[in-house]
């Protein structure tokens, strides 16, 4: 197939980029490199631009006869999101139904969307499956909905087939260290502690130790990488085949609190570094954890990444290796 990745030049794009060519596809990223590098686009062509540049698209479209096309072009800040409303609402929201429009006239039928467990707000009940109630509780997760909304929308309307993936929390690097988490700045609890581990970074702060949890930090479904980028290709198959629209959860099922990352970091790396306990974040549930089953049971999904400690030491191996060059 040939497929247009939006965002390809991203920490979760660039991963896809490489499995779909990898697995036999012709594919085209378009980036505008406003959070990605041009240097994580290994494999196809490369197109710089705006995903809500419709003149841009118009040609796009006519050039190429793109299969499908799947978006990962947002911004993913949650704290930035609070600040910045106006910003995440005109890239997430209307960038993407400018984009949308354009593959409806030019007949481009199937959309794969990158979404969050962020569109669930504060969980009512764990594990969140599809059918837990949806009220996100910033600016991130609300444009994350509204897409979601819109594509249904746009099914009905439109005919336009979309799978919504809803990620917990993307972790991990390329197992061939050809690829990796790169965001400036970094706000992510793995790659920040990694950073205090290689000593790039001078501590890391756990925000918050009263939470109702075991030891009283935060708890995150942690899943890695590849294994998202191959729900993707699943999800797409599926909905080519079944020509329905759909949504899943992606997660690992299971979660792991802070402290229990930061000791698992501390045991790959062998390593000691320095911890500091600060407040809890604004906005951080106690306890973000997926029910991953639909998406096991109707796409065949099977996470190969299982093991905390096997997501951790792919990242680790992109931390002591790229950034040391
Ligand atoms: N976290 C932390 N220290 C940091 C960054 C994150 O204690 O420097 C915590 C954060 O409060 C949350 C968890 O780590 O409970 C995961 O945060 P991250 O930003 O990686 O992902 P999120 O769950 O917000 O999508």
């Amino acid at each position: 197939m040939k497929i247009l990745v939006v965002g390809g030049a991203g920490y979760i794009g660039s991963h896809m980029v490489k499995k779909l060519a990898l697995t036999g596809h012709e594919v085209v990223t378009l980036d505008n490199l406003s959070r990605g590098y041009e240097d994580a686009v290994k494999y196809g062509e490369f197109v710089h631009g705006n995903l809500g540049d419709k003149n841009l698209l118009n040609t796009l479209f006519s050039k190429h006869r793109f299969d499908a096309v799947m978006h990962f072009a947002a911004f993913i800040e949650v704290g930035e999101s609070v600040t910045e409303p106006g910003m995440y609402y005109h890239n997430n929201v209307c960038n993407t139904q400018v984009l949308l429009d354009a593959m409806v006239s030019h007949d481009i039928e199937h959309f794969v969307f990158s979404s969050t467990a962020a569109i669930f707000g504060e969980p009512q009940y764990t594990p969140i499956d599809e059918a837990h109630p949806k009220n996100p509780i910033n600016p991130y997760g609300r444009s994350k909905l509204m897409v979601e909304q819109m594509l249904e929308d746009y099914d009905r309307a439109y005919g336009l087939k979309s799978t919504c993936l809803r990620y917990f929390n993307a972790a991990g690097a390329d197992p061939e260290g050809e690829l990796g988490e790169r965001h400036n700045p970094e706000s992510h609890l793995i790659p920040l502690i990694l950073q205090a581990a290689s000593g790039r970074r001078e501590a890391i702060s756990i925000f918050g130790r009263d939470y109702p949890t075991d030891d009283g930090t935060c708890v995150r479904d942690y899943v890695h990488i590849n294994d998202l980028c191959d729900a993707h290709s699943l999800a797409l198959e599926k909905m080519q085949k079944s020509g329905d629209s759909a949504r899943y959860n992606l997660g690992n099922g299971k979660g792991f609190s802070v402290q229990q990352v930061i000791d698992a970091v501390k045991r790959i790396a062998d390593n000691e570094f320095k911890v500091i306990h600060a407040e809890r974040r604004a906005g951080d549930p106690a306890v973000l954890v997926a029910d991953s089953a639909l998406a096991k049971q109707a796409l065949g999904w099977t996470p190969r990444f299982e093991q905390l400690e096997t997501i951790i030491e792919t990242a680790w191996q992109w931390e002591i290796t790229f950034f040391s060059r």
